[in-house]
Parts: C-alpha cells; sequence; structure tokens
C-alpha cells in the first residue's frame, strides 16, 4: 500500500491535465516533506517532464506567468489555488562558476535527476497518488530519524550554492532536525564562500533560522555559532552558550531574538550589523530600542514599569521583558532573577488593564489648561506637562483635573520663585 498524501484538488487537477496530455507530473520538494511531517505544505510546486511550451499548451484557457520560462518555470492559476502553481520542467543545475546560481539551466531526462540536484534527502521527495512517495535519496528515513543530509557529495553540494549552508541552518531549526555528520563538517569547511550570497537571502535564511522551533533554534546555534559571528563580526564567540539557551527559552520573535544574540552590541553597532543583512526597519527598530534599555529598572515596581512603557511603548516592552526573562532562564541560578521579571511582566499587563496613565494623551491636563493657569506657551510648558506627567506615574499625584492644576500651580510658583 503506497502512503497517502492529501492534496489540494487544484494540484490533482494539474497533475491530471498534465498526464492527460502525455506527460509525467508529481509534486515535489517542500510540499512532500512537510506533508509527511504533518504539517500543513506552505505551497506545493510541480515537476514535470513537459517543457515550458508544452506545459503552456496543456493549461492554454487558463492564466499564466511565463516569466519564469528560461528556467523551466510556468506559473499557472488553477482552479480555487490561493496563488499561482509552479510547474518545472524536470532540471539538472548546470555548472556553478560562483558558489550562487547556476550559469545555464539544463532539463533533465527524468524525476530522479531533477530530484538529483535538490539539496537535502528530506527535498528529494515526489508524490503522485497513484505511485505514492517517491525517495531515491532515503528522504523518508531522514525524516523519521530526524537528520538533515545533503543529496549526494556535501562540499560538492555546498561548493555548488553556498546557501544551501543556511537553508540547512533554517531547516534544522525550524524542525528541531540535526544536520548530519558529514554534512555539518563540508558546512563548516564552506562558510566563508556566504560573502557570495547576496544579503536578502541570506537575511532570508536567518529570519527563518530565528523564527524556528525553541530546541531547534538552540542547538543551531550552539552548534554553529562561528558562522553567525561570520555574518555578524560584532557577536562575541564567548556569549555562544548563554545566547543560544536564551534563544531557546525565548518566543520565536525574530526582533527578540536577534537583540539576545545582539546583546552585548552597543545599539549604533547593533544598528549597523542589522542594515547590513538588510533586516526590516521594523526589525531593526525594535533591536536598537530594546538594547538602548537593555538594563532598564524593571523590577522596583509599578512606576519603573509606566515609566518604560512612557519610553518605548507596550509592544518594545514586552519584547523587552521577554528577552530579559530568556536571559535568566538562560543563567541556570537566576531563578529569583526569572521570577522578578516575570513579576514585571504581570506588573505591566495590570497597568494596561486598569488603564493607567503613562503618555501625555492619557494625563488629565492639557496644555490649554496650563496656559489657562498662567504659564507661557513654550518648552518650559513642554517641561511642566512632563513633569506632571512623571508625577502620575510615580503615583505621587493622582491623574485627576483638580489635584494636576494644584500640581501645575505649585511649578508655576516655584518658577515664579527662581
Ligand atoms: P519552504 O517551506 O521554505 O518553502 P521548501 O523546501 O519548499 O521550504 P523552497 O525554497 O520553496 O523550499 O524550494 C522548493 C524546493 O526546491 C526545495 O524543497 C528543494 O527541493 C529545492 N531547492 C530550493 N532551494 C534549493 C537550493 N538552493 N539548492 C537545491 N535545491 C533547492
Ligand atoms: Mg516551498
Amino acid at each position: 500500500m503506497h502512503t497517502r498524501i492529501e492534496m489540494p484538488d487544484y494540484i490533482e487537477y494539474a497533475i491530471d491535465a498534465l498526464g492527460a496530455g502525455g506527460y509525467g507530473a508529481y509534486a515535489v520538494g517542500g510540499c512532500v516533506r512537510d506533508s509527511l511531517l504533518g504539517a500543513a505544505p506552505k505551497d506545493w510546486d510541480i515537476a514535470t517532464d513537459a517543457k515550458p511550451f508544452e506545459i503552456s499548451h496543456v493549461f492554454y484557457g487558463h492564466r499564466q506567468l511565463t516569466h519564469g520560462a528560461k528556467y523551466g518555470t510556468v506559473a499557472v492559476f488553477v482552479g480555487d489555488a490561493p496563488a499561482p502553481v509552479e510547474i518545472t520542467t524536470y532540471r539538472t543545475d548546470g555548472e556553478y562558476s560562483d558558489n550562487r546560481r547556476p550559469d545555464t539551466v539544463i532539463f533533465a531526462p527524468d524525476l530522479r535527476e531533477d530530484l538529483r540536484r535538490r539539496d537535502f534527502t528530506i527535498n528529494a521527495l515526489a508524490y503522485r497518488h497513484d505511485c505514492g512517495v517517491i525517495d531515491y535519496f532515503g528522504g523518508r528515513a531522514d525524516l523519521d530519524g530526524k537528520v538533515i543530509r545533503c543529496v549526494g557529495d556535501a562540499r560538492e553540494r555546498f561548493g555548488e550554492d553556498a546557501l544551501r549552508i543556511m537553508r540547512a541552518l533554517r531547516f534544522a531549526s525550524t524542525l528541531s532536525f540535526n544536520i548530519e555528520e558529514r554534512t555539518a563538517s563540508a558546512m563548516r569547511g564552506l562558510e566563508h564562500s556566504l560573502k557570495n550570497i547576496a544579503a536578502e537571502r541570506v537575511c532570508a535564511e536567518l529570519t527563518g533560522i530565528l523564527a524556528g522551533d525553541g530546541a531547534g533554534a538552540e542547538a543551531v546555534l550552539m552548534e554553529f555559532f562561528d558562522i553567525f559571528c561570520l555574518l555578524i563580526p560584532e557577536l562575541d564567540g564567548r556569549t555562544r552558550k548563554i545566547m543560544a539557551r536564551a534563544v531557546g527559552a525565548s518566543a520565536p520573535c525574530v526582533a527578540l531574538r536577534a537583540s539576545l544574540l545582539l546583546w552585548g552590541v552597543a545599539p549604533a553597532d547593533a544598528r549597523g550589523a542589522l542594515m547590513r543583512l538588510r533586516f526590516s526597519g521594523d526589525v531593526i527598530g525594535d533591536v536598537v530600542e530594546l538594547l538602548a534599555h537593555r538594563d532598564a529598572d524593571v523590577a522596583s515596581g509599578d512606576a519603573a514599569i509606566r515609566r518604560l512603557l512612557h519610553k518605548i511603548g507596550p509592544k518594545r516592552l514586552r519584547l523587552l521583558l521577554g528577552a530579559r526573562r530568556a536571559l535568566a532562564r538562560a543563567c541556570k541560578k537566576a531563578t529569583q532573577a526569572a521570577e522578578a521579571i516575570e513579576a514585571a511582566e504581570n506588573r505591566m499587563a495590570a497597568i494596561i488593564a486598569r488603564g493607567d496613565c503613562y503618555s501625555l494623551k492619557d494625563l488629565n491636563i492639557k496644555g490649554g489648561d496650563l496656559i489657562a493657569l498662567g504659564f507661557k506657551p513654550g518648552r518650559a510648558l513642554g517641561a511642566a506637562l512632563d513633569t506632571l506627567l512623571d508625577g502620575v506615574m510615580s503615583g505621587d499625584c493622582q491623574n485627576d483635573r483638580a489635584a494636576l492644576c494644584s500640581a501645575a500651580q505649585m511649578i508655576l510658583r516655584t518658577a515664579l520663585q527662581r
């Protein structure tokens, strides 16, 4: 009995349509891997012996995108597919002269050759209902054993395309798989060729690594920290263990985990590193702000939390506390510190639930009120509002109009006496 994989109707339709045209066609790659792992595939790719113009012909009447045809891919809008389905002619990659992209695309005679050029055994699987899973390279055994292993000679495969090094780390992190020994040692030998890979592509994989499963991300950082240090020379190799553990103990959020990785780095240097790596402005903003407040007082009480909410807002404070908690957990003896951070997290939740004031917009006195009390518009008025807000955040003054007006009058009197 073949293993049966459930495919969306539009994929069955596309495979059948190619079959009716006399062509062989299979679901291939990540969709087969994810299905066998019991996860929902992100997208479904099809490989076929039909040449691009033949694919176009089979799907005559369907909207098609043919700009990838020179690489063998026609994207076809079939049925209710959420995105066009990529249908690619069996290929073997040509020569690589720069460990980046094959110089030429050569069509392969059969499915086996197409699967042979794929990166890892777990990604070199194909499927069709009538034949079941097609596995020439031991991908199913590696899925069962949770192993990332190159198809063929690992040094050769990473030599052809250094991005595969990052892909191996990404799959190890997201799936919590181990990287097989020969594959791992080939990665370590060739990591320098990563400099030939476009920063955007490295960044996409780094993002995937950082968003991985806790245990997987921790193991990848622990074992391959050198590769991260190569990509980010600002990192301190001596922090490997603690950073790996902290990442393992944190939520799978890219900004939070990038901050943990860069915890010992000055905010400006962290900004430079992340810009060089082409991280998004949002991630860079979060990381730089977190690092700038990494030592902030979070444990002394509600006032400290309200002040931090004022400075960096709830989203970043949540990230900061998450990072501090993960670090406390990573230092084994620091249970007390971890508890203090958890108490701060609860305090922050309560502050937000109560609707405590921590910003000028929630302060029950406005600039106009101060002018009515005798303040002149300008810097002193702004400073008075800040003082009043700080009084409310510290708990010294109630956030009600009468209390704030009398506090404002005191500020005014003191200013006049000077
Ligand atoms: P994801 O879940 O991220 O989409 P995926 O395995 O589907 O994972 P894709 O980048 O969509 O990854 O690639 C589809 C397939 O193409 C892979 O499963 C693999 O067989 C092959 N592939 C992708 N990139 C490479 C590469 N750099 N070298 C060799 N084969 C590759
Ligand atoms: Mg994919």
